[in-house]
C-alpha cells in the first residue's frame, strides 16, 4: 500500500523550481563609471565592426586583410602573423594568457571583465540605450509596460525591435567578414552572390544577439554564464569589489531625519534610502545587501549614489570599490591599506609574462619549413629478392615561404641505407631534392633500403632532415627503420 503523502511535503513538491523573472528597467545615470563604460563600448564596437576592413600588405598571392580566418587555405592571419593548422599551439598559449588575465583582473578589481568588457554586457548596454531612446527612461518604461496597447505604443515597440534586429544583423554581418575578404564579401552579400554559409551564419548571429542582448539580458549573467561562480571561488579579501560601506551608510534614514539626528548629536547614516543605486542597476539588485552573484560590478550604482551624495552635501563613495580587509579596518578606525602585489597576483602575472615570452620566442624563431613522417603500417618492411630490406615512409613537407623552395631530404641513422623518393630520380645519392611550391605542403613517398650485408636491429631510430637548399633552414622528424 502506498504511504499517504504529508500535505506539507506535497505543497513543497508543488513549489516551482525557479523564481519568476522580475523585469528590470535600469535608469540612465551619469558619472565616471558610466563614461568609462561608454568609452569602452565605443572602442569595442568600433574594433569589432571595422577591423575586417583593415588591410595588411603581405605581398603578391597573399590576402591583404589584416585579420582573417582563411578556412579554405587553412590559415589564420593577424597583421604580420600567419599561422598554419600545425601551429595551433599558439592558440593554446593565447588561451592561457587570456585565462590568467581574467584571473589577474579579478584578483585586483573584481569582475572588471563582466562590468566593462564582456560582449554580453556591451551589447545589452547598447540595446538598453536604444530602448531608452525610443521608450523613455525607467519610469516611462515601467508605466508603458503595464499600459494598454495603443497605435503609438505599437509603433514604439516595432521601432525598438527593428533597431535591435538591425544591430543584431550588423553584428552577424561583421562576424562573417572575418572569414573572407571583407570588401568582396560585402559586395557579394549585397548582390546575393555570397556563399550560403555566410547567410546562415549571419542568421545565427542575428538570432543569438537579438535574443541574448534584447530579451535574456541579465539572465545570461545570472543563470547561464559560469564565470560568476568561478569568480566567487577565486576572489579574496584583498580584491577590490563594489561595496556598500554600511559602516558609513547605516542607520539609513531620510535626509530630514538624518539632519535632526545629527543636530542632536545622535548617529545617522549617509544612506538616505533613495533607491537610486537599485534603479540604475542592470541586474536589478540592491548592493546594500552585500556581495551578490548577480552583481556584474559595472559601477553604475557608484555613479548613482555619488550623484545623490553630491546633491545632499555628503562625502561621495558611500558605494565604492573596496576590499574586505578595509571594511574590517574601517570598523576598527584604522586607515585603509591596499595590496595589489601579493602571491596570487604575482603568480598570475608571472604566468602571463612566461607564456607571452614563450609565444614571442616561438614566433620569432619559427621555421618556414616543416616536416612530418608517417611509417607504412602494412607491411612494416619488405624483404627484396636480393635480401635487402626496405621500409616505406610518407613524408609531408611544408613550405611556408611565398616562393618555391627546393628541399634536400636526408635520412640519418643508417649510414648504409639508400634513400629513394618515389617518382623522382635521386639527384644526389641518398639525398633527394624536392621542390615545394610557395605557401604549400607536399607529400612524398620515401623508400629506405638497406643491403643484405648490413647489420640492422629490429628497430633503428631514423632522423629525417629537410634542408632548404637556398636558405639553409632545416626541420627534422623522427621515425624508425623496422627490420623484423
Ligand atoms: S543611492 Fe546611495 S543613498 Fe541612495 S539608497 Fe543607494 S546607497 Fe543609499
Ligand atoms: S550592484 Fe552596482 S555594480 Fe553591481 S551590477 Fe548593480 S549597478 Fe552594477
Amino acid at each position: 500500500m502506498n504511504k499517504p503523502v504529508n500535505p506539507i511535503e506535497f505543497d513543497a513538491l508543488c513549489e516551482p523550481l525557479y523564481a519568476p523573472r522580475k523585469a528590470v528597467y535600469p535608469q540612465s545615470v551619469s558619472g565616471t563609471f558610466r563614461n568609462i563604460k561608454w568609452t569602452l563600448m565605443g572602442l569595442g564596437l568600433a574594433v569589432y565592426y571595422l577591423l575586417p576592413f583593415a588591410r595588411w600588405d603581405r605581398g603578391p598571392n597573399a590576402p591583404s586583410q589584416a585579420v582573417l580566418v582563411d578556412f579554405p587555405n587553412r590559415r589564420f592571419y593577424f597583421f604580420f602573423i600567419e599561422l598554419w593548422p600545425q601551429e595551433v599551439y599558439y592558440f593554446t598559449g593565447l588561451l592561457i594568457v587570456a585565462a590568467m588575465a581574467l584571473f589577474l583582473m579579478n584578483a585586483i578589481g573584481g569582475r572588471i571583465w563582466c562590468g566593462y568588457l564582456c560582449p554580453q554586457t556591451v551589447w545589452t548596454d547598447l540595446f538598453y540605450a536604444v530602448e531608452r531612446f525610443i521608450e523613455g527612461d525607467r519610469r516611462e518604461r515601467m508605466k508603458k509596460a503595464g499600459a494598454k496597447l495603443t497605435v503609438r505604443r505599437g509603433a514604439e515597440i516595432a521601432a525598438k525591435h527593428t533597431v535591435w534586429l538591425f544591430i543584431a544583423w550588423w553584428t552577424g554581418g561583421a562576424w562573417v567578414l572575418y572569414f573572407a575578404d571583407a570588401p568582396t564579401l560585402v559586395k557579394e552579400l549585397a548582390t546575393f552572390e555570397a556563399p550560403v554559409a555566410a547567410y546562415i551564419w549571419i542568421g545565427i548571429l542575428t538570432f543569438t544577439t537579438y535574443t541574448l542582448a534584447g530579451h535574456m539580458r541579465e539572465q545570461v549573467c545570472v543563470y547561464i554564464c559560469p564565470w560568476p561562480r568561478i569568480q566567487a571561488a577565486l576572489t579574496d579579501e584583498w580584491a577590490l569589489n563594489i561595496t556598500y560601506r554600511y559602516d558609513r551608510g547605516e542607520p539609513r534614514t531620510s535626509i530630514k531625519k538624518a539632519e535632526e539626528l545629527r543636530s542632536r548629536g545622535e548617529p545617522a547614516g549617509d544612506c538616505v534610502d533613495c533607491l537610486q543605486c537599485v534603479a540604475v542597476c542592470p541586474t536589478g539588485i540592491d548592493i546594500r545587501n552585500g556581495a551578490q552573484l548577480e552583481c556584474i560590478m559595472c559601477g553604475l550604482c557608484i555613479d548613482a549614489c555619488d550623484n545623490v551624495m553630491k546633491k545632499i552635501g555628503r562625502p561621495t563613495s558611500l558605494i565604492a570599490y573596496d576590499t574586505d580587509v578595509n571594511i574590517a579596518r574601517r570598523a576598527q578606525g584604522k586607515p585603509p591599506v591596499y595590496r595589489f602585489v601579493r602571491p596570487r597576483t604575482q603568480i598570475y602575472a608571472g604566468i602571463i609574462v612566461l607564456a607571452g615570452i614563450a609565444m614571442l620566442y616561438a614566433l620569432l624563431t619559427r621555421s618556414y619549413l616543416d616536416i612530418s613522417v608517417r611509417h607504412d603500417r602494412n607491411p612494416l618492411f619488405v624483404t627484396l629478392r636480393d635480401g635487402s630490406i626496405r621500409n616505406a615512409h610518407t613524408v609531408h613537407l611544408l613550405n611556408k615561404r611565398r616562393a618555391t623552395s627546393t628541399v634536400e631530404l636526408e635520412v640519418e641513422g643508417l649510414p648504409q641505407a639508400e634513400v629513394h623518393m618515389v617518382g623522382q630520380d635521386t639527384v644526389v645519392p641518398g639525398m633527394p631534392l624536392i621542390p615545394v611550391g610557395p605557401d604549400q605542403g607536399r607529400e612524398v613517398r620515401v623508400l629506405v633500403t638497406v643491403p643484405p650485408t648490413a647489420k640492422v636491429d629490429h628497430s633503428t631510430p631514423l632522423t629525417f632532415r629537410a634542408t632548404n637548399v637556398a636558405t639553409g633552414e632545416t626541420a627534422v622528424a623522427k621515425d624508425h627503420f623496422i627490420a623484423r
